[in-house]
């Protein structure tokens, strides 16, 4: 089956917003064994995407399409629908009343702009959207199927999941089954060095690197038919990366510190310096987290490290607020000031400034103290200031991991 993506939209022309929808759509169809084998973009702009339409019904089986299906004059995309179908705008009455049940529930009054969406092409059915005002909709143009879906990321995922992607399953061959294993910490020629020879030649398998800074994801592919070979190989790889894999397939970093923490029913609080709070976020940013989670010390000023971990400001003063010392007064005062069974600290050089011939930038150290002992280690990282935060917020966050 051949699928084609058109994005529409000009902020995607002119770089304002990155193009996620073709990426994920991208993605999701590869998962069902189907490849996009033509993306294309075009502006607001009638005729534009019309000739798109046109062009691209021709030489696929489906179209999905994204972005201007909003209540402003600048949104054409059902009005070029309807134009390259051959038939004429009608007002959906289920469009209308999705449209005022939407707005009712959000306690927002129906503005009459927002009629404007439920025009769609004669003749087509409706793509049900539960989280916007927008329904997609489904229009045939020769022998291909075009789906149209709302620009907004996180609805025109919903659809896609929820609708698209069951009904274009359906005509196509058992998909492909893929595991992705992903990796932190050890460069990816390292990876493609440690991983030589664990896929036996010949194999039906494919093997694929993917760097998704600052992870890195290993990816094996295999028919359907082949499953019992895949796993053989994963297992294999799996081998060969331990420590380094932290998860696979849709799980994330945060999603499994989650889970080892609900497990483990350990708690935990930071001390966090040049990351400002970003590990915190991190950890939060998943519901239950309060389960584990005590509090965060931003404690970026000598000041607050003493104020509020208790660092005394001579050990400041004597090696450097980005420091071993330091590092491990830190998590040792936060996880004193909680009563958190662990307390993690990190303390560095984000840069530009600040650097010195012993600290460069990039100089940071990590801590981690139980009732026990406390784990201190200095970490050389490259790159900007965000790549440095980054990746510090990582790496600590894999800390917690071990
Ligand atoms: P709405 O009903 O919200 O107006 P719409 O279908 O008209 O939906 P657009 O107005 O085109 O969608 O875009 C809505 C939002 O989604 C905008 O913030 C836009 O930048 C973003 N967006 C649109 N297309 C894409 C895309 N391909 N990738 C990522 N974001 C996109
Ligand atoms: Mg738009």
């Amino acid at each position: 089956m051949k699928v084609a993506v058109l994005s529409i939209g000009d902020e995607l022309l002119t770089g304002e917003v990155t193009d996620t929808n073709a990426s994920h759509i991208a993605d999701r169809l590869y998962g069902c064994g189907a490849r996009v084998f033509r993306h294309l973009t075009v502006p607001d702009d009638d005729e534009a995407i019309v000739q798109a339409l046109v062009e691209l019904a021709g030489a696929s089986d489906a179209v999905i399409v994204t972005g201007g299906l909003g209540p402003t004059p600048d949104d054409y995309t059902a009005q070029a629908a309807a134009r390259a179908a051959g038939v004429e705008l009608e007002l959906s009455q289920e469009a209308l009343d999705h449209l005022a049940e939407f707005e009712k529930r959000i306690e927002r009054p129906l503005h009459p702009a927002n009629r404007r969406q439920a025009l769609v092409p004669g003749g087509c059915r409706l793509i049900p959207n539960p989280l916007g005002t927008a329904c997609g909709f489904a229009v045939k143009i020769g022998r291909a199927e075009l789906f149209f879906l709302p620009g907004v990321p996180y609805e025109m995922e919903r659809m896609l999941a929820e609708t698209v992607l069951p009904e274009l399953q359906r005509r196509l061959p058992p998909p492909w089954r893929r595991i992705t294993l992903k990796v932190f910490g050890i460069p990816e020629a390292a990876i493609s060095e440690r991983l030589e020879g664990a896929i036996p030649a010949g194999a039906p398998l494919q093997l694929a690197y993917c760097v998704k800074y600052p992870e890195i994801h290993v990816i094996l592919r295999a028919a359907t038919a082949d499953a019992a070979q895949l796993e053989e190989a994963a297992a294999e790889v799996r081998k060969r990366l331990s420590r380094y894999l932290f998860a696979e397939d849709d799980e994330t970093m945060d999603q499994v510190l989650a889970r080892l923490f609900r497990e483990s029913g350990l708690t935990l609080a930071l001390a966090e310096s040049c990351t400002g709070g970003m590990i915190a976020a991190r950890i939060t940013a998943l519901a239950g987290s309060s389960a584990y989670f005590l509090e965060g010390n931003v404690t970026y000023s000598n000041a607050a490290k003493s104020r509020m971990l208790r660092v005394p400001p001579e050990l400041i003063e004597r090696h450097g607020a980005v420091s071993e010392e330091v590092a491990r007064a830190m998590a040792e005062g936060a996880r004193e000031a909680a009563g958190s069974d662990l307390a993690l600290s990190v303390t560095g050089i984000a840069g530009p400034d600040g650097g010195t011939p012993e600290k460069p930038v990039g100089t940071v150290y990590i801590a981690l103290a139980d009732a026990e002992t406390c784990r201190v280690e200095r970490c050389n990282f490259q790159g900007d200031r965000t790549r440095v935060r980054s990746i510090t917020c990582f790496t600590a966050l894999n800390w917690l991991r071990q």
